[in-house]
């Protein structure tokens, strides 16, 4: 293998409800952040999608930051396969040589990513949450990956010297994307793929949609969240969360006391969100707790506790009883609403 072939980043982009997710929308902004980082590699933003789809998906790779997309396509995909989506990838990796490959830590990223990489022999670091380029170095394409270990308590940065690509999973949320750009130039590379080949010993029989009523607190703006701290009090949340149009998010303390559902429950084992505003009520601020909210654009924290990590990533802090200063906000909100202008 010589290394110097390899060139590019490529992001996979995963189609959901008839839309391209948006951790893979969030990978192409994180892409081209890198590539515009250090342009003395000369890496182009490359998207990379699979399946039988309209076109107006793939303008929207583009527009959301893919230099150039590479459609593969065949009529016969009409859902995900892992190993009809193998071993395209495989196709691509042989054929085009990618030094960097990103795929979102979803459900289906985490099927595919780790059969990708053990079928060309690299390395993969899986739910990572940083990626920088060799920051000694400013010629090298060699990827810096940071992810949390030993529960969220240490961080490790992670890095292939030998092995080509380099592959990377990330999960939903931890990025940004750009915004969309409806005039931007990118170049299609439709190809159209054989499969008839390809053995898949598994059939879908049936695909069940999951439960739409579960929230997705990843799209808030404002997010009221609780912790152990709240106890079995989360309609006191709810109230307030309704009077700001906000979401409920938690704490796992408060999800394992069975306080509220796990769909709501913020951090390394939850979910990663950055909303406007994050409201965090008698949560103590655990690492793991921050590694999901700490990139919120402010952050208001309320505990009984002065020393509470939490106030240490809070932009206002309020130390008293949340059960008590909650009820006084959500009155404050409904007296500012009803106003007479
Ligand atoms: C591998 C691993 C993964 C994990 N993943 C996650 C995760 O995804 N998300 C997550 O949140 N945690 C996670 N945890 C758990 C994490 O370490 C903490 O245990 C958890 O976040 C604590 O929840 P908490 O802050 O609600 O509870 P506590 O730590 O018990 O804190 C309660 C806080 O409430 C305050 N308080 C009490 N009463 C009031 C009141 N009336 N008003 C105001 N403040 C009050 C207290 O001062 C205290 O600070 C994980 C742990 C591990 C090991």
């Amino acid at each position: 293998m010589n290394i110097a072939d390899y060139k590019d980043i490529y992001v996979f982009c995963e189609v959901k409800d008839g839309k391209i997710h948006d951790s893979s929308l969030e990978l192409l902004g994180e892409a081209s952040r890198l590539v515009n980082n250090r342009p003395s590699l000369g890496y182009k933003v490359v998207g990379l999608i699979i399946g039988n789809y309209d076109e107006h998906l793939i303008d929207d790779i583009g527009y959301f930051g893919a230099d150039k997309v590479i459609y593969l396509k065949n009529e016969g995909i009409n859902h995900y396969s892992t190993e009809i989506f193998t071993s395209l990838f495989m196709d691509v990796i042989n054929n085009d040589k990618p030094d960097i490959i990103l795929v979102p830590a979803t459900v289906l990223g985490r099927d595919l990513a780790p059969r990708v990489a053990a079928r060309c022999d690299t390395g993969l670091t899986a739910d990572a949450t940083k990626l920088d380029f060799d920051p000694e170095n400013l010629e090298s394409p060699l990827l810096y990956v940071t992810r949390p270990a030993f529960g969220g308590n240490l961080f490790g940065t992670i890095i292939n010297e030998t092995k080509r690509p380099q592959m990377t999973t990330i999960r939903p949320g931890v990025m940004e994307k750009l915004k969309k750009h409806t005039g931007r130039q990118f170049i299609k590379d439709i190809r159209n793929v054989d499969i008839s080949t390809i053995k898949d010993s598994v059939k879908v029989l049936e695909v069940l949609q999951k439960d739409h009523m579960a929230v997705d607190i990843t799209k808030a703006d404002i997010i009221v969240s609780g912790g152990r701290g709240i106890g079995d009090n989360f309609h006191i949340l709810e109230e307030c969360a309704k009077m700001m149009g906000a979401e409920v998010g938690a704490s796992r303390g408060a999800v394992d006391k069975g306080y509220i559902k796990k769909d709501h429950q913020v951090g390394q084992t939850g979910k990663t969100v950055r909303p406007k505003v994050y409201i965090a009520c008698g949560i103590s601020g655990a690492v793991q707790h921050l590694a999901g909210m700490e990139k919120s654009d402010y952050i208001i924290a309320i505990n009984k506790d002065p020393e509470a990590a939490i106030f240490g990533v809070a932009n206002i802090g309020f130390v008293g009883d949340a059960l008590e200063i909650l009820p006084l906000i959500t009155e404050e909100i409904k007296r500012y609403r009803e106003r007479p202008f």
